[in-house]
Formats: structure tokens, sequence, C-alpha cells
């Protein structure tokens, strides 16, 4: 998949420059000259979508129907298509993975790495979280009248109900339903399976790694008519509720992005710089098409390709990639984390309600819980937001004060999620380098 790029514009033919991800061409400069709305990268038209739909929305609060009627079925298309594509796409493409890893010993390396840096990550996020907004005060400025405090303690969803839930009873329900841990356990079994079987299993192996490059392929399709989507979704928000329903919570905004900033910044960097000895630079400007995608698209399962084609780029092997992304696209979530913190913690000092320590350690394990089980679509992360709420006794009503800069707070943290995947992929990658070259050194003194 490295061969053509995705999100690459088949920029300036003169140019002549290499396919980049990032808009580059791959012409040898004679080409004919690319008609004008060719030259611009499948990124500008994401910006420029989102944009034209902000002005469109404006233009059209007099009459929100209109764009309710008319334009939003664009982005439910644009959303539906993604769902569609999400249980296929994580099943076949962690089967390959899992199939491509051979040896079950790999499995199990590369699996226990990858998992305990997405659980670490992942927690480190939340707390980051918790820490900005208690710190900088999220909610202050901005009290519910206290009549409308109705909210009783629920209890918190057990952990070993979650783990229990990981299990499907059926290989049919999970898919039906989207229950993407289970689809994702599915996975896991049948590409042992299929290791396990060994010579019988190859004509179904080929079929897995065909339909993981069908559904890979699919998934470019949709992200072809992301502009459509993007305009469609944003237009009707501004409509419905103007421009103005940004500016209370700007605050909290600005604290998550901070809070976001910082994951990549610290977090990110610091473990590429530790484990994978690399210049955190180096990193970061190999992700930058990865990180503009996310932040246009809001799907980290849209933005999976893109990230498996640059993550290879900056010398990640396909073997890593194909199982560290995919598995990471659905259940690490760093950026939905803080998003989680930050908001409980907002609703929280919005209802006048403190929060005890212990009610602080319930968000960061409820939080890592619903960010493992958020989907990598568009707005999944509000929906699971409920579920942190609930953990701690907050009105769950709470989500329709952030849901209306849902999107803006969507595009950052969806930008954080797949970093955080590269970041563990190259990591993993650079780690299981590090064993196999200590294993062959071993080899070569025992052999002398
Ligand atoms: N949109 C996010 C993603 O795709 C998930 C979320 O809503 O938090 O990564």
């Amino acid at each position: 998949m490295a061969d053509d790029s995705i999100i690459s514009a088949p920029a300036d033919a003169a140019e002549a420059t290499p396919s980049t991800p990032d808009g580059g061409s791959k012409g040898d400069g004679h080409d004919k000259p690319k008609p004008w709305f060719k030259r611009l990268s499948l990124t500008t038209w994401i910006f420029i979508a989102l944009i034209l739909g902000v002005l469109a929305g404006m233009a059209l609060q007099g009459a929100p129907e209109i764009a309710d009627t008319y334009i939003k079925p664009f982005g439910t298309i644009f959303l539906n298509l993604i769902k569609m594509i999400v249980v296929p796409l994580v099943l076949f493409s962690i089967i390959a993975g899992v199939v491509s890893l051979d040896d079950v010993k790999k499995v199990g390396a590369i699996g226990g790495k990858t998992v305990l840096f997405y659980l670490a990550t992942t927690a480190c996020a939340v707390t980051l979280g918790l820490i900005f907004a208690n710190v900088m005060n999220v909610g202050a400025g901005y009290t519910m009248p206290s009549g409308e405090l109705s909210y009783e303690a629920t209890e918190p969803p057990s952990l070993i109900d979650t783990i229990v839930n990981m299990f499907p009873s059926n290989f049919f329900q999970p898919m039906a339903d989207a229950t993407m841990l289970q689809v994702i356990v599915i996975a896991v079994v049948f590409g042992f399976g299929m290791i396990a079987a060994g010579k019988k299993a190859e004509p179904v192996i080929k079929i897995c790694n065909a339909m993981s490059d069908v559904c890979i392929a699919i998934m470019r399709g949709i992200i072809l008519v992301a502009p459509f989507g993007v305009f469609g979704l944003i237009c009707p928000v501004i409509a419905n509720n103007g421009i103005d329903v940004l500016r209370p919570l700007l605050w909290l905004i600005v604290v998550a992005y901070l809070a976001m900033i910082c994951q990549i910044v610290l977090v990110y960097s610091g473990i590429i710089k530790v484990f994978a000895r690399m210049n955190p630079l180096k990193f970061l400007r190999g992700e930058m098409p990865v990180m503009g995608f996310a932040f246009a698209s809001a799907s980290s399962m849209g933005t999976l390709p893109i990230n498996m084609e640059c993550t290879e780029k900056m010398g990640v092997s396909k073997e890593v990639t194909s199982f560290v992304l995919p598995l990471g696209a659905t259940i690490n979530m760093d950026g939905t984390a803080i998003y989680q913190g930050v908001c409980a913690i907002f609703i929280a000092q919005v209802f006048g309600i403190d929060l005890s320590i212990g009610q602080q350690l319930t968000i960061v394990m409820t939080a890592v819980l619903a960010s493992i089980g958020t989907a990598g679509v568009p707005g999944s992360g509000m929906i699971m937001l409920a579920m942190v709420l609930q953990s701690v006794g907050l009105p769950v009503e709470g989500v329709a004060l952030v849901a209306g800069v849902d999107r803006i707070l969507d595009m950052m943290r969806t930008t954080v999620n797949v970093t955080g995947d590269a970041a563990v992929a190259t990591c993993v990658d650079a780690m299981q380098k590090r064993a196999a070259a200590r294993k062959a050194r071993k080899a070569e003194k025992a052999a002398a």
C-alpha cells in the first residue's frame, strides 16, 4: 500500500516530485497539466469543505430545515459508509495482521507490548486531561441554575463485566451490532486458528488478505468523497446552533486542546525518544499528513490507510503496522480519553459538584475503558462520554452541553488518537528489531 498514496494530490506535474502523502506528484514532468481542482490535495479540499460548511451554516441560520433536509443527508451517507466498512476492515486487517506474524510467539510478543503501551499511554492521557481540567478550572464562570441539579449516583460498570463482555458467544452478532471489542477478539481467535491449522488454512488466509486489501480500497474510495461528507456534517450543526454555540464553550476547547497537545509533545515524543530511540521531530514530521487528515475527517478508521502508509514510510515494518495500527484505530483512543476526563470535570463544575479523588480515579478507569470501546468514527467519543459520567453519578444530560462543540473537540482528539497509534507502532517495531538483532548476535556467538 505504500506504492500509491491515498491523499496524494497529483499536484503540479511540472514539479515532478515523487509521490508524498501530503500532496506530491507522481508525474514525470511531461504529463499534461492537471485540471485546477486536482492540483489541491484531498486534505486541502476537506479544509475548504469545512470552511464552506461553516459559511453555509451561517447563511442558513434563518432556515435550518433547509440544511437538515438537503445538506445533512450527505453527512449521514458519509458516516453510514464509514460505519458499514469498519467491521469488515477491522476483522480482515486484524486477521491478516495476526496471520502475517505467522509464529505464535511473535504475535504474543508484539501483542503484549502493544496492549501494554496502549493502556499506559491512555492512562497518561486521561490523567493529563484531569490535571489540566482541575488546574485550569475548565468549568469556571459557567454555572447551571441549582434547580436543574437533578442527578442520582449510579453504579459504575464493573471491570469484570467489561472483560467478560469482550468474549462473544456468537460469531455474527458482534458484526451486526458493530461491537468492536468482540469483533477484535473474533479476529484474533481466527487469526490464531489459521496459524494453528497450517497448510490447510492457506486458501482462507489468501481470501482474508485479499478481503483486507478490498476493504482498504473501499475505505480509500470513501475518503475521496470526504469533502462532501464533512460539508454535510458541519453545515447543519452551525445552521441549527449558530456560530455563537462556540463562544461559551471556548474555554473547554482551549483546555482540552492544551491537554491533547501536551499528550503529543510530552508522552508520544517521550516514548519515541526512549523506546524507539528516534528523534521525535522526525516522527512528527512523518506523521504530519496523517494528523492533517485525522483533524479534517475526525475518523481514526478513515485515517487508518494513510497512517499505515506514512508509518511504513518512516521505516516501520508492514508486519507491525498491519497488526498494531488497525488494533489501535479500534481500541487506542488517547485523545478521546483526554476529552472524556476534561468534559467530566467541566460538567461537574458547571453543575456545581465537587468530585473526590476516588471519583476522579473512577473517571480514569472508566475513561480508559470507554475509549477502548469507542469506535473510530466521528462523534462516537461523545456517546461514550455518557458512560463515564454515569460511572461517577454525574448528570448524563451534561452531554448535551458539550454536544454543540463536539466536532471541534473531535477533530483534535482524533488527531491525538491516530498519532498515539503510530507512536506505539514505531516503538514496538524498534523494540522488535532490537530483540531480533540481539538474538542474531547471540546465535553468531554460539556458532563461533
Ligand atoms: N472520532 C474519534 C476517532 O475516530 C472517536 C471519538 O469520537 O472520540 O478517533
